[in-house]
């Protein structure tokens, strides 16, 4: 039942304490954290193997209510479409390079194929809780702006991926797609691009469902209110300190691998494993806000998931946008996210000595090198926690300039953990996205970062088996189970061009969506 701990784990834990000094059975996989990347790395190692032991642990009472909580996250299912982010520069002819949009949307299929492929299978059920079709819009004014979005739209447009991809400069046309977007708006340049195959997913759902499907596996359970406080070297793998919250008892349990999908927690507990791997990363912990209207009135005026671009010092993860948003099965409007100074790694199982606690002889250099050539994004941050809700709806009147206070209110997102590493000195943390951190032996896998995230969750954690289980990997089986599931994760779709080619992708494409109820059955 989402949001509870469950039974079978709790008889299951009650017997594991009792036999607490006897050498519990080794695990093949424990999970560290109950959020997208742990849901999907357990549902689909089992799929691919499944004599596989796993356990997952949850420090909180709730499962996936951190990052991965729908509230916590834009929810947006991040392919590339209309996210400028992902497109910031030219190339030496002027064009703007759209390379990072392909990648991430390629990494979005195949995510979307492994869900899909869980729905038909009865893994899963009702699509419609976790994902749901929203149009994409990028909107931008000003002449500058409007000249960017029209390169951009070129590059994207010629690409199979974006074929559909609309583009105006009308303002009624904008008007028709998102016609909060132009109410009050007037006498300056606008544009927009439209692709009406978007997404709005709530990975906190579909985490969820992944985990009580893994959890009903045999040799599989999952734990909620445990906390992992320790990781320590053993034969043949790692010994986990686990402490059961509601009781305050402490066991141990040997696992052959161990998956850190902590979130903001990973870089705590891959410091105390201490695995040299660590030395010199360090955690920057980002806090986020949102205005949200819940008034039916405007809410039903919007139908997409609208970005801009980034407003002057704000790092590429608080561009703001204004999205439609489907939660616990009522619709809503979201726009943010507002960055926000904190020194907590994670809202719910963390603590405001989480930062302080990071810091270690390995990484303090690291650190002071980071904050002193970002210091520009530190003080963004501090103004913008400490901005009036006047100056957060001028913001929010960017895109709808008509907005008033009374519709909306402030709550708080979730917290993103930048990861930082020494090579980092110079470049500046706000560039440095997800990177999966692995033991030399592949003992262990943990995820730092968090952009673009839970979209690509798939393609990441497919990343970690590859590299993690190359044995597993190679057996026949297993490459016709993962074939099954991600028809497209041996293919470098980015590159198709041919004909054959994009009618293929086409069907997959279409396959996968009609399973998750996002478009009608195809005529393909
Ligand atoms: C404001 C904001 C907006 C975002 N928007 C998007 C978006 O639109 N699209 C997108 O794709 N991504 C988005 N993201 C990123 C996305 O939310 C994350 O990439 C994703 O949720 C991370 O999942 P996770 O499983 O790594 O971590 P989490 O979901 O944070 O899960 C980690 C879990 O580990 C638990 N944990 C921590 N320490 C321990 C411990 N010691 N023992 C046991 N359990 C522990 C935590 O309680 C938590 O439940 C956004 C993030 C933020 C903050």
């Amino acid at each position: 039942m989402p949001g509870t701990g469950c039974l079978v784990p709790k008889l299951k834990s009650f017997f594991i304490i009792m036999s607490a000094d006897s050498q519990s059975e080794i695990l093949d996989v424990a999970l560290i954290g109950s959020g997208v990347m742990s849901a999907n790395l357990g549902a689909l190692l089992k799929s691919i193997d499944s004599s596989l032991k796993i356990e997952l642990y949850e420090v909180t009472e709730d499962l996936s209510h951190e990052s991965s909580n729908g509230w916590n996250n834009a929810g947006t299912g991040h392919a590339g479409i209309c996210e400028l982010s992902y497109t910031p520069d030219r190339g030496t002819d002027g064009k703007v390079k759209v390379g990072k949009a392909v990648e991430i949307f390629e990494q979005f299929e195949q995510t979307k194929q492994f869900w899909a492929y869980a729905v038909r299978t009865g893994m899963i059920d009702q699509p419609g809780d976790f994902i749901n079709a929203v149009p994409h819009i990028s909107f931008v004014y000003g002449q500058e702006q409007v000249d960017f979005l029209k390169s951009r739209f070129e590059g994207m447009s010629a690409h199979p991926f974006f074929s559909e991809m609309e583009y105006t400069e009308d303002p009624d046309q904008i008007c028709e797609w998102a016609p909060l977007l132009m109410e009050g708006r007037e006498g300056m340049p606008v544009a927009a691009t439209r692709m009406k195959a978007g997404t709005d997913v709530n990975f906190g759902e579909l985490s969820r469902k992944l985990i009580h499907w893994l959890g009903g596996q045999e040799g599989c359970s999952f734990y909620s209110h445990n906390r992992v406080t320790d990781l320590n070297r053993c034969t043949d793998g790692w010994e986990l300190t686990i402490k059961d919250l509601k009781t305050g008892i402490t066991r141990s349990q040997r696992a052959k691998f161990v998956f850190i999908g902590a979130g903001g927690g990973s870089l705590l507990l891959l410091q105390k494993a201490g695995v040299p791997e660590i030395k010199g990363y360090g955690g920057f912990p980002i806090g986020g806000q949102w205005l949200v209207c819940d008034d039916p009135e405007i809410v039903k005026k919007h139908d997409a998931k609208v970005y801009g671009l980034s407003p002057g010092a704000a790092p590429t993860m608080a561009v703001p946008h204004l999205d439609s948003r489907w939660l616990e099965g009522k619709k809503t409007l979201l726009f943010g996210p507002y960055a926000a100074w904190t020194t907590k790694f994670l809202h719910r199982g963390g603590s405001f000595l989480d930062l302080p606690s990071s810091i270690k002889f390995h990484n303090i250099l690291t650190l002071i090198k980071v904050g002193i050539s970002n210091i520009p994004l530190v003080s963004y941050l501090i103004q913008q926690g400490l901005q009036s809700m006047n100056t957060r709806l001028n913001e929010l009147r960017n895109f709808y300039p008509s907005a008033k206070a009374q519709d909306w209110k402030l709550i708080d997102a979730g917290i993103r953990v930048q990861a930082i590493k020494k090579e980092d000195g110079d470049a500046g943390i706000v560039h440095f996205g997800t990177e999966v951190v692995t033991t030399e032996d592949k003992s262990i896998s943990a995820l730092l970062g968090a952009s673009p995230g839970a979209s690509v969750c798939v393609n990441i954690v497919l990343e970690v088996i590859q590299k993690c289980f190359p044995e597993l990997c190679k057996r026949k089986e297993a490459q016709a189970r993962l074939k099954e599931m991600i028809p497209t994760y041996d293919i470098n779709l980015g590159a198709i061009s041919k004909t054959d080619e994009i009618k293929e992708y086409q069907e997959w494409s279409a396959f996968a969506d009609e399973s998750l109820e996002l478009r009608k059955k195809s005529t393909f």
